[in-house]
């Protein structure tokens, strides 16, 4: 028999193995927490959606569109596209399923993006991403609560060193003038443009500043400011929303020169940076969209939000070692057995200290009093519950403190009907 290939994952897609994934749910559960608190409510939308969604929404000359998307035909020969970020299908849920007539709404989502890049640290063709979006405000403060939430959930996970960006991007006028200014200026410059920035020069302009070309990012130094061509309502709008931050003591740039990969947006951009983590330093980005509903075919409502990438995320709070990394899967209990009885008597305690909120391993198969005891070290719990030959006879049950504690615990055998409470107590006393 010929040996059979190893079937790997596909490229640029990643498992999230056991030894991640607490930090992983970690992460999940602070950010469903700070979300939750501040009053929004998730959105759950399928993974796959017509080409046309994407198409039309995030412009058709973005890197996304035009090489990035996982595109194929189903069976009946519809497109279809695995997609490559949350808003666009947030918008066609919420258009679909009335969401934005006479309302308001804070929302937030989770789950797996699929971009085709070129998978290096930081940036993958299956990512993650947790995202919020917020529709029927026009004004700034709305636009400062959804910044705060990303500083809150940055400051919950003790992430540090994260810069944000803003900019506006104005209105349509003043992004048609600016890029009349923009195309002259490139224009003196054309030779010294990448080829990709050149076509851009006639096709999306404004794109050109979001190149990670050094050469073409050292000419955008003189090019003229978008911020000269804001109209007065975005000039008002930027400065109070520039209050508002001040106010709760967010730190924050103005990069005239963002933004932003997407079409979609007009006025505030934003994106926080982690500078120290080198090219895909961009934990999270976002703006305000205010067309894109109408554009999808929804009645006009304006739209803000986010999006933030979880492995970007995660390794940076590795790489600064941020306590929360550190998470260890060791259980409270490990519970030790020895004999059928035993085991028995293990199982139910097992159900009785897991609804008492505890975390229990207990061992299973067959094991000596020794091999169970080694097995008990190694997971590291604060506790080690017996239940011997004898034990179980007389329906009790020894507790052995594992790790040296504060104040000494001695060894002590208790009835098994009251254990799930002496655990609670020995464990709040370690
Ligand atoms: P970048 O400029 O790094 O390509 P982007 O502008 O394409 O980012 P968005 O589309 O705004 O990113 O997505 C929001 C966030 O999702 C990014 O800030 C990043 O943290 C994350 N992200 C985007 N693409 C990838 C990817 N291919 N792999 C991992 N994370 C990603
Ligand atoms: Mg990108």
């Amino acid at each position: 028999m010929s040996k059979q290939a190893q079937i790997k994952a596909v490229r640029g897609m990643n498992d999230i193995l056991p030894s991640q994934s607490s930090l992983w749910l970690e992460v999940e559960r602070v950010c469903a927490n700070v979300f939750s608190r501040n009053g929004y409510q998730q959105i759950r939308t399928p993974i796959i959606e017509s080409t046309h969604l994407f198409a039309r929404s995030i412009g058709s000359d973005t890197d996304i569109v035009s090489k990035e998307m996982y595109t194929f035909d189903d069976r009946n020969g519809d497109s279809l596209t695995l997609r490559p970020e949350g808003t666009a299908c947030v918008v066609r849920a919420g258009i679909e399923n009335g969401l934005f007539y006479n309302q308001q709404q804070r929302l937030w989502y989770t789950g797996p993006m699929f971009r085709h890049e070129r998978p290096q640290k930081g940036r993958y063709r299956q990512f993650h991403q947790v995202g919020v979006e917020c529709y029927g405000w026009t004004t700034p403060d709305i636009e400062a609560e959804v910044l705060s939430m990303v500083s809150q959930v940055f400051k919950a996970l003790g992430l540090t060193r994260t810069e944000l960006q803003i900019n506006s991007l104005g209105d349509a006028d003043t992004r048609e003038r600016y890029r009349a200014a923009l195309v002259e200026y490139l224009s003196g410059y054309k030779d010294k443009l990448d080829e990709d920035s050149q076509r851009r020069l006639s096709t999306n302009p404004l794109r050109i500043l979001d190149s990670k070309n050094q050469d073409v990012q050292a000419l955008l130094e003189e090019a003229p400011s978008i911020l000269d061509f804001l109209s007065e309502r975005s000039v008002e709008s930027f400065s109070r929303l520039q209050r508002y931050l001040q106010a709760l003591d967010i730190a924050f740039t103005v990069n005239p020169r963002l933004v932003r990969g997407l079409d979609y947006y007009n006025d505030t951009v934003f994106e926080f940076i982690n500078a120290e983590f080198g090219a895909q330093s961009t934990v999270c980005g976002g703006g305000r969209y205010d067309r894109m509903v109408e554009q999808l075919g929804g009645k006009p409502t304006p739209g803000f939000g986010f999006g933030m990438g979880l492995e970007r995320l995660i390794q940076i709070l590795q790489e600064q070692d941020a306590p929360i990394s550190r998470q260890t899967s060791a259980p409270d209990v490990y519970l030790v057995s020895v004999g059928d009885l035993a085991r028995e008597q293990a199982l139910q305690l097992q159900v009785a200290l897991v609804q008492a909120g505890h975390s229990v391993q207990c061992f299973m198969g067959d094991g000596s009093m020794k091999n169970q005891f080694k097995r008990a070290d190694k997971s590291a719990a604060a506790l080690a519950l017996i239940v011997g030959e004898q034990e179980a006879e007389a329906q009790t049950v020894s507790i052995k403190p594992l790790r040296r504690t504060k104040t000494p615990l001695e060894q002590q055998t208790v009835a098994q009907k009251d254990v799930a409470n002496i655990v609670t107590n020995l464990l709040e006393s370690l």
